[in-house]
């Protein structure tokens, strides 16, 4: 019988779980029999699946995390490993696997690939970080989760006349800590992509926005860009005012998937099936203009994100 499988790798990400739904019930719709296998990588090493039907996937296109759990495998980076991965597929008769992941997850597609397992690729992270792909599931959901956290922490800041750091996931990128500054109004955004000066670019712009009336400030640094700890301290020290630190963590990476991971979601899920039904391997699907598309996973491992510099300058020019 012919037969996919689909699976969820590195970090999870809302959206992932409707990715999930779209592959199986296309599959099952295609003629597939489709096979859910368990974290990640892993579960293909250890033969670890779940036959799926099509009320396998009933209930959780609202849900956030993965279904099928997901993991970070570093048996599968090793050639024993990975030969255990292409015992699996064989035994089962898996023409092709659904990865939905990030950069890692990618690369262990394409060595699959290469060894006569059609694989393709899903973006799902909340980083933003995939070269190839203007979008990938969970970005959306995760900015609104940080915007609405910052509201709250800004209540506390405003009414204390404060100034609050809040550190937010990226990955080592700016996407999510961009986005989500801007939705939330921040005075400030810190980033890996720009070098700043704490001096000219932090204190001076709450110096002279203090001058101009404004009493609480909002600093949104994106993890990786800098200690936000000792940041704090420094703003504290160099203003005198009151600064605080929040690390946003795990709450960024759950909740309910927004109707726009649930969309993408549901429509990178069925082109992934479609090009496996084409017996089409070695892709990752992407976004590009709004439309859905796919690129060799070589290529799109090998492509550099541009980091949006106009929306970033226009953040500081409003926040005055
Ligand atoms: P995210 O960054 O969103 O957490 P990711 O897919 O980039 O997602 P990784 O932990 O980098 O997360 O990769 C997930 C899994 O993919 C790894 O545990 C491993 O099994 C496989 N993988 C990662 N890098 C490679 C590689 N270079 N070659 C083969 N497989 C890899």
């Amino acid at each position: 019988e012919k037969t996919i499988a689909v699976l969820t790798s590195g970090g999870d990400a809302p959206g992932m779980n409707a990715a999930i739904r779209a592959v199986v019930r296309t599959g099952i719709v295609k003629g597939f029999r489709v096979l859910g296998f368990m974290r990640g990588y892993n579960g293909l090493i250890n033969g670890d699946y779940m036959e799926m039907n099509l009320r396998s996937v009933s209930d959780i296109i609202h849900r956030g995390g993965t279904m099928l759990y997901t993991a970070r495998s570093p048996e599968f980076k090793t050639e024993e490993g990975i030969q255990k991965a292409i015992e699996t597929c064989k035994e089962n008769n898996i023409q092709g696997v659904v990865v939905v992941g990030g950069d890692g997850s990618f690369r262990g597609a394409r060595d699959l690939s290469q060894r006569g397992i059609n694989c393709i690729g899903i973006p799902g992270t909340i980083d933003n970080d995939i070269a190839c792909s203007e979008y990938t599931i969970g970005f959306d959901t995760a900015v609104n989760t940080c915007m609405q956290a910052v509201d709250r922490i800004r209540d506390t800041a405003q009414s204390h006349d404060r100034c609050s750091v809040v550190e937010v996931m990226g990955n080592n990128t700016g996407h999510l800590a961009l986005h989500s500054g801007i939705g939330c109004g921040a005075t400030c955004i810190l980033v890996p992509e720009v070098p700043y000066d704490l001096k000219k670019d932090v204190v001076g712009r709450i110096l002279s926005y203090q001058g101009t009336g404004k009493k609480h400030f909002i600093i949104v640094v994106a993890e990786g860009t800098c200690n936000t700890n000792a940041l704090a301290i420094q703003i504290q020290a160099l203003t005198n005012i009151e600064t605080r630190e929040t690390v946003l963590g795990y709450i960024q990476r759950g909740g309910s998937p927004n109707a726009k991971d649930r969309v993408v979601a549901s429509q990178m899920g069925f082109r992934a099936v479609e090009l496996l039904a084409q017996n089409i391997g070695n892709r990752v699907i992407a976004m590009k203009d709004g439309k859905i598309l796919d690129y060799d996973i070589t290529e799109a491992l090998g492509m550099q994100k541009p980091f949006e510099m106009d929306l970033y300058n226009m953040a500081h020019d409003i926040s005055i």
